[in-house]
């Protein structure tokens, strides 16, 4: 094959930027040290631990004590939800979130349920939405936690957070609000109080930082329980050696994500919109998953009747193009995709989805070399279906 391979799964993992890695290095050389040590070294690595905890706060606009370094967006959604659910376990058993939320929420929830919680899991209309009203009705007097995510993963779309918070603002008593933000950073504003949260997930290798980062951003006066022990990093909330390369390397990523969000998402709306019409005028019976509007600007999620999304996405990486069928972390199983399944679509067309996602390095090229290729692909696929 002539050209170099398309990389389309950016909701799955980003390449770390060159500015990132290059903030990184002196982390691991001459300033390697702890940032607990109050010798020179680890002073060095004290200043840029606060310095990176400062342009991540900024961003979020909040104060940078509110802010705790985790090993990614997985730990963050754990701490979160297992964090407040023990803090707040003496004034109510009752967690609500949604049916489409990834699995580090959603197997936290099922952990708390042997602890004598009980989790509703609101369902979502066909675009993947979950309806404000549907949080009122929800809420008991023993409610504790709320957990909506931002945008999906998988398809893409943008839950209603602020109109929840303002649901939450009205109840009776104070119900504590997360969100899964992971998907966010490039696209959406992240502004705390703008979105009316309490809790916010950040993994840094979903927009060019390291992988094994993330933050978790709690509201100060949150009731929340260490899930880890040792030392006193984080304000005794997350025990461990600060990962300071990483820290530094995601601060670098979120800052460079953030400034160039207005032209990123202008430019990344056009392409996926161009992808979008091209797919669904160039191949019969294609479906679009997920909100046609309320969506993220680099998501453009399908489903095609007719075709095994194993087989799509192994024709695909052939042709040099690397897409998924939803979430990077159900590839492996052959269960149609919870959050499909929960929109509604019937599990032989749930079993043809494919994602497609953008980076700000995409190009308008890469986008016609996969509106030719895939309604090839789709085709040939079907026809073996059918004589099989
Ligand atoms: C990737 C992802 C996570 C998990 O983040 P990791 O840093 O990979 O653990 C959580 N939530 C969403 C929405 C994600 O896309």
């Amino acid at each position: 094959m002539g050209r170099p391979p398309i990389y389309l799964d950016y909701a799955a993992t980003a390449p770390v930027r060159p500015e990132a890695l290059a903030a990184m290095l002196p982390y691991f050389r001459e300033h390697f040290g702890n940032p607990s040590s109050i010798y020179g070294l680890g002073r060095a690595a004290r200043h840029a631990l606060d310095d990176a905890r400062d342009r991540c706060a900024s961003w979020l606009g909040c104060r940078a004590a509110d802010l705790i370094f985790t090993s990614g967006g997985t730990e963050s959604d754990n701490l979160a939800i297992l964090g407040v659910a023990f803090a707040a376990r003496a004034t109510g058993n009752h967690i609500i979130t949604t049916a489409v939320e990834h699995h580090a929420v959603l197997h936290a929830c099922d952990y708390l349920e042997k602890f004598g919680f009980e989790v509703t899991y609101l369902s979502v209309d066909s675009y993947g939405r979950v309806a404000p009203e549907a949080v009122a009705e929800a809420l008991t007097e023993r409610t504790i936690l709320v957990s909506v995510m931002l945008a999906n993963n998988e398809v893409g779309t943008i839950q209603p957070i602020p109109e929840i918070a303002a649901v939450l603002q009205r109840a009776p008593r104070r119900v504590w609000f997360h969100t899964d933000a992971v998907q966010a950073p490039g696209d959406l504003d992240l502004n705390v109080d703008a979105l009316g949260i309490d809790l916010l997930s950040l993994s840094g290798h979903k927009f060019g930082g390291p992988k094994g980062i993330g933050l978790l951003y709690v509201r100060r006066g949150t009731p929340l329980q260490p899930q880890q022990f040792g030392g006193s990093q984080e304000r005794n909330r997350r025990a461990g050696t600060e990962n300071v390369p990483a820290i530094v390397g995601m601060a670098t990523a979120f800052d460079l994500a953030m400034r160039e969000r207005e032209t990123t998402r202008t430019r990344l709306t056009r392409l996926r919109d161009q992808l979008i019409r091209g797919v669904l005028a160039r191949i019969p019976e294609a479906r679009l998953n997920g909100h046609p509007t309320e969506r993220l600007a680099n998501n453009a999620s399908f489903s095609f009747s007719g075709v095994d999304g194993e087989s799509l996405l192994m024709a695909l990486d052939l042709a040099g193009i690397a897409a998924s069928s939803g979430s990077a972390c159900t590839s492996a199983s052959l269960e149609p995709s919870h959050v499909l399944t929960a929109m509604g679509l019937p599990a032989e067309i749930a079993r043809g989805s494919l994602r497609l996602t953008l980076g700000p390095t995409t190009t308008e090229d890469e986008i016609e070399t996969v509106l030719t290729v895939l309604p090839d692909v789709v085709a040939r696929l079907r026809a073996s279906l059918v004589e099989a």
